[in-house]
């Protein structure tokens, strides 16, 4: 694995699923998110009716399976799971569909990548819960309409801009999920080596926090990075002092940024002398696809304050030249 800090899912993750908050109480940050959910979910389980489809938009690894999973545990109906790409045929999603029951949440991960055949019928199932499904071939092909319990799509993708506007226009509830601030990290981890049975001190935890790049999936994978640490140290509780050492030789620097992030910048710094450069060019020179520096690399640096989007490319801003250790050129935005 090239990339500890990556945000997207990994086979060693598994231990998630011991940290993951089941209710939308014991869920940290996202405070907007959270309110407007819980009024929803509310009103929905008053009028006895599905809630509106959701459609959750942000990077990687902010929780938004995790709220997905609230939700149907908040409304007290079955949670269904499925994603864009492995849905290849219509009629997988039309086998899905006929089997929720009322108020049931479906959920659809990376809902951008669907194929355009899939996506057609999920338009009359989220607007009139009805399924047009054609049977048969040539001649004997006739349309059938099929209804389907009331139900909720929730739908998760890093950027609202790669779905069709259909698509999108569909969802009642979009919630847009922000990085978390390292006071939250900080309440996740404690949380997190609480349920794990890890011992540390706060100004442990506050030094993961720091270091998850705003991001609780890198929050929980830190920690039991370091928790292996300790216990081959064998000390007896996690300090600020080992998560640093173990961190850093982790490659993680002390703002939460990896080796990627590190080429990123070092490449635009050097290479391009701070920009503007187009995305394509970054691209091609780090040897990465486009989508997955847009999607993971750059908002997390966009946040920061390390980079802007000008019409002209990407230009890095003097700190990311000082956070290099370099001397910033005079043109680089402050
Ligand atoms: P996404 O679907 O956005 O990629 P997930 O919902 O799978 O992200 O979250 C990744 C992991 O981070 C989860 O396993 C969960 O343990 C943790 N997590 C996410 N959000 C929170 C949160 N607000 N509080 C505590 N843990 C969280």
């Amino acid at each position: 694995p090239r990339r500890l800090l990556t945000p997207e899912k990994r086979e060693d993750d598994r231990e998630d699923a011991s940290i993951r908050p089941l209710a939308l109480e014991d869920f940290t940050g996202q405070q907007a998110a959270r309110n407007n959910l819980k009024v929803f979910i509310e009103a929905a389980k008053a009028r006895g009716d599905a809630l509106d489809h959701v459609l959750f938009v942000g990077p990687p690894g902010l929780g938004k399976t995790t709220l997905a999973q609230i939700i149907a545990r908040e409304l007290g109906v079955n949670f269904r799971s499925t994603s864009g790409p492995v849905i290849a045929k219509a009629g997988d999603l039309a086998a899905q569909l006929t089997n929720l029951e009322p108020r049931d949440v479906l959920f659809i991960d990376e809902i951008h990548r669907l194929n355009p055949a899939v996506e057609e019928i999920l338009y009359p199932a989220m607007e009139d819960f009805q399924l047009d499904l054609i049977i048969g071939e040539g001649p004997a092909a006739r349309s059938v309409k099929i209804d389907l319990a009331r139900f909720t799509l929730v739908g998760a993708t890093t950027r609202a801009g790669l779905l069709t506007t259909p698509l999108r226009d569909r969802f009642g509830i979009p919630v847009r999920l922000n990085f978390y601030t390292v006071e939250e990290l900080e309440t996740i981890v404690t949380r997190g080596a609480r349920v794990l049975k890890i011992a540390m001190n706060e100004s442990g935890a506050r030094e993961i926090a720091r270091r998850s790049r705003g991001t609780p999936r890198i929050a929980g994978r830190l920690l039991r990075r370091v928790r292996d640490f300790a216990i081959v140290e064998g000390a007896a509780e996690i300090t600020r002092e080992l998560a640093a050492r173990t961190l850093t030789l982790l490659e993680v620097d002390d703002i939460g940024l990896d080796v990627m992030d590190r080429r990123y910048l070092d490449m635009v710094a050097v290479n391009f002398s701070g920009g503007p450069v187009g995305i394509e060019t970054i691209a091609a020179a780090l040897a990465e696809p486009r989508d997955a520096i847009e999607d993971i690399i750059e908002p997390y640096l966009l946040q920061q304050g390390f980079l802007q989007r000008t019409p002209r490319g990407r230009v890095l801003t003097a700190a990311a030249f000082r956070h290099l250790g370099l001397a910033p050129p005079t043109a680089a935005p402050s």
